[in-house]
């Protein structure tokens, strides 16, 4: 069994990243989300366990001495970080886990592992954007602004990524993030236990044949 492949996906808030892997997840039965923790208070309809590990900064702090986050940053001033343990367990048993984390958090795990694709979703133009997170209604104005601000960083780390996907259709935009994983799938350097027994088996059809 080939092992899960380990998928960031990252984007500015409001890019419609949520979205996307709820449909992914609705259309191909391959992918389980990582739950992250993180001090920021719930949303409305947020699930502890669901959504993410709601935590107080302290127990944060402690999870991060204790080596337990693949990665973790500050964003908006919360911390979020991915619990290691569960993502390994997943990878191993050949799921395709998604890590939906901002750029200082997919830096890390780049830096970590070679076993990613890191995909940055971003709205059609910045018109969009700011209309979608208006539209959502759960942030203030000053929140907004906040994620507006953070955004002009996180536009100045697009290209650390392998690809950008333009979410201007759902549908399209969907397709084409699991057809990017898909090829991941297809690499070579993933193939390697296939590709030993395609070069075992051709050897053994020639010694018999020359036999
Ligand atoms: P939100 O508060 O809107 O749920 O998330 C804010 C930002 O934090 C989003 O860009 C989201 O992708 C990112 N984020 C969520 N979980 C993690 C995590 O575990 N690590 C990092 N580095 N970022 C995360």
């Amino acid at each position: 069994m080939q092992r899960g492949i380990l998928i960031i996906l990252s984007g500015f808030s409001g890019s419609g990243k949520g979205t996307i892997v709820s449909k992914l997840m609705e259309e191909y039965d391959q992918y389980t989300v990582s739950v992250s923790a993180t001090t920021r208070s719930p949303r409305e309809g947020e699930q502890e366990g669901v959504h993410y590990f709601f935590k107080t900064t302290e127990d944060f702090e402690k999870l991060i001495r204790k080596g337990a986050f693949l990665e973790y940053a500050c964003y908006v001033g919360n911390y979020y970080g991915t619990p290691e343990g569960p993502v390994e367990e997943l990878l191993a048993q050949g799921r395709d886990v998604i890590l939906e984390i901002e750029y200082q958090g997919a830096v890390q795990v780049r830096s970590k592992r070679s076993d990613v694709v890191s995909i940055f979703v971003t709205p059609p133009s910045i018109e969009e954007l700011e209309r979608r997170l208006a539209e959502r209604g759960t942030e203030s104005e000053e929140v907004i602004r906040a994620r507006l601000e953070r955004a002009v960083e996180e536009s100045q780390h697009m290209d650390e990524y392998d690809y950008i996907l333009i979410n201007d259709d759902l549908d399209v935009c969907t397709r084409q993030l699991h057809e990017l994983v898909c090829a991941q799938h297809a690499k070579a350097v993933l193939q390697k236990e296939f590709i030993s027994q395609i070069q075992e088996e051709l050897k053994d059809k020639m010694h018999r044949r020359n036999a």
